[in-house]
């Protein structure tokens, strides 16, 4: 019998249930990618995503050939294309791996009627997640709205010592007549992905190397390296995590057996980084329950908030790394030039734009949403409602990071200040952080005068806060 794979959130070989499931049960399986964004709702992929998924779906193609298969790729509407699939591959069943954002979820829901109406069975199998999002929920039966307590929940559950599945027998089919990944149409038509090329390697195998390089490196003082944005302190794992090129279970099976066998010598605290896993489960969790928060305030009290107007020079300044604030403009130009950016980074920025600038979290959001290579819906938007302070856990509203003060305590030396402020490189240490201090430095430079005065600008957002609680 036959079966198809449905590729979506999961672009990888091993620890695929539903590929090791379909390749247990069937003597032919079809693994199919269909490239339909226009089910992704009004939060359709970016530019960054587009870049990274096209170098992804190339990987696994490329692994399943070298299996003996192929990734039948196409595009068009998902459910027309499973059914034409399997009509002309006498296909039975339909094996996937389930994603959890509101809008694939009603797709899915869908698309698993029709084809049942039509004699084809689904099987669906749980993402890359520890859990799936609603399985989670507190004493009452609701779920979750502070972190600790889901993460000592969770925590309870995961088990290392559960054997990640076998290698899944290789798929055998080979179909014709699909589309080339080219006709995809997911790279710029303008080369800028560069910087992109140069930082990131798609697929499962760049993922296992990320993971290689950060038991080597990095995972031995994670806890406090992490917030260093000079370092390659964290994982950099977000996307490939995103893409289901890798999995939690993986990661942390991986870590273990990396650091038992080169690091017998040092014990070594993994804990820190599976509570940042834990916050990537919990962001599902959220979304699962709270499907509106997309674009709606969680906290309905920010219902009534002022928000200024939409200031797009202002958006302009801040997108382009121009605002004349090094931290903001060093992240901000990371971002464009990488696709990634640090999270400590990333609280800056958004703290900058929804309190200093005082401009909705949505416009921060989208800005994200395009430029991101680890473009997240659960992540992303718990991220930017987090810091806007009207998200799950957030920190408060008055809680306003100060971008200097933050640059000199995790960036003291301005290495990454450095980094990506070329006109800011042979500034010294004693301006380098507030370079407005130096007027000479400016004219020199060509660094802009800082936009907004961030003393003031704090107080007015402290006072808008205040005006809307009544
Ligand atoms: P590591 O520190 O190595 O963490 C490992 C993994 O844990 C990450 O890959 C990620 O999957 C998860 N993780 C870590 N921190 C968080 C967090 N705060 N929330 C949820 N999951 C987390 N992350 C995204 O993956 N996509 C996004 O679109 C995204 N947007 C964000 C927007 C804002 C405004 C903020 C403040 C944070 C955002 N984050 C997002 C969370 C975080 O910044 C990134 O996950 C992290 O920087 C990725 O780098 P890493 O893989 O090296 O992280």
């Amino acid at each position: 019998s036959t079966a198809i794979v449905w590729f979506r959130r999961d672009l990888r070989i091993a620890d695929n249930a539903a590929l090791y499931q379909a390749c247990a049960d069937h003597a032919g399986v079809v693994p199919l990618y269909i490239h339909a964004p226009q089910e992704e709702g009004s939060w359709q992929p970016g530019a960054a995503s587009r870049w990274w998924l096209h170098h992804s779906l190339q990987a696994l193609d490329t692994d399943l050939r070298h299996r003996g298969g192929a990734l039948h790729l196409r595009r068009g509407a998902s459910l027309s294309t499973l059914l034409e699939v399997a009509a002309r591959t006498g296909a039975d069943t339909v094996y996937w791996n389930r994603s959890y954002e509101p809008a694939s979820i009603a797709r899915d829901t869908q698309i698993k009627a029709a084809l049942r109406e039509h004699g084809i069975a689904v099987r669906s199998f749980s993402g890359a997640s520890w859990q799936e999002p609603w399985q989670l929920t507190t004493l009452e039966g609701q779920p979750y709205r502070v972190f600790t307590p889901y993460w000592r929940k969770l925590r309870t559950l995961i088990d290392a010592s559960e054997p990640l599945p076998a290698p899944a027998r290789p798929p055998a089919m080979v179909l014709d007549g699909g589309e080339s990944l080219g006709a995809l149409d997911l790279l710029p038509s303008i080369p800028w992905d560069g910087g992109m090329r140069e930082h990131w390697t798609p697929g499962e195998q760049g993922a296992r190397d990320a993971l290689e390089l950060f038991a080597d490196d990095a995972i031995g003082d994670y806890a406090t390296a992490r917030d260093v944005p000079a370092r390659h302190g964290t994982s950099r794992l977000s996307a490939h995590l995103h893409f289901g090129e890798i999995t939690p279970k993986q990661i942390h099976h991986g870590l273990l057996t990396m650091l038992r066998q080169r690091r017998a010598d040092r014990s070594v605290d993994i804990e820190p980084y599976l509570r940042e896993l834990g916050w990537r489960e919990f962001a599902q969790h959220w979304l699962y329950h709270f499907p509106q928060v997309t674009n709606e305030h969680f906290n309905p009290r920010f219902n009534g908030f002022a928000w200024a107007a939409e200031d797009p020079e202002a958006l302009r300044r801040w997108q382009r790394g121009r605002t004349g604030i090094p931290l903001v403009d060093a992240g901000m130009r990371e971002l464009w030039h990488t696709g990634w950016m640090h999270n400590r980074v990333r609280m800056v920025v958004a703290s900058f734009l929804t309190k200093n600038l005082r401009q909705h979290w949505l416009h921060g959001a989208r800005w994200f949403w395009d430029t991101l290579v680890d473009a997240d819906l659960a992540n992303n938007t718990m991220g930017w409602q987090w810091v806007a302070g009207c998200g799950v856990d957030a920190a408060p509203y008055f809680r306003v990071f100060n971008p200097v003060s933050q640059a000199q305590k995790f960036d003291p030396k301005g290495v990454y200040l450095r980094r990506w402020l070329p006109e800011l490189r042979d500034a010294p240490e004693s301006t380098l952080h507030e370079p407005w201090k130096d007027r000479g430095l400016l004219q020199q430079t060509g660094y802009p005068a800082p936009m907004i005065d961030l003393g003031l600008s704090r107080q007015a957002a402290l006072a808008a806060y205040q005006a809307s609680r009544g």
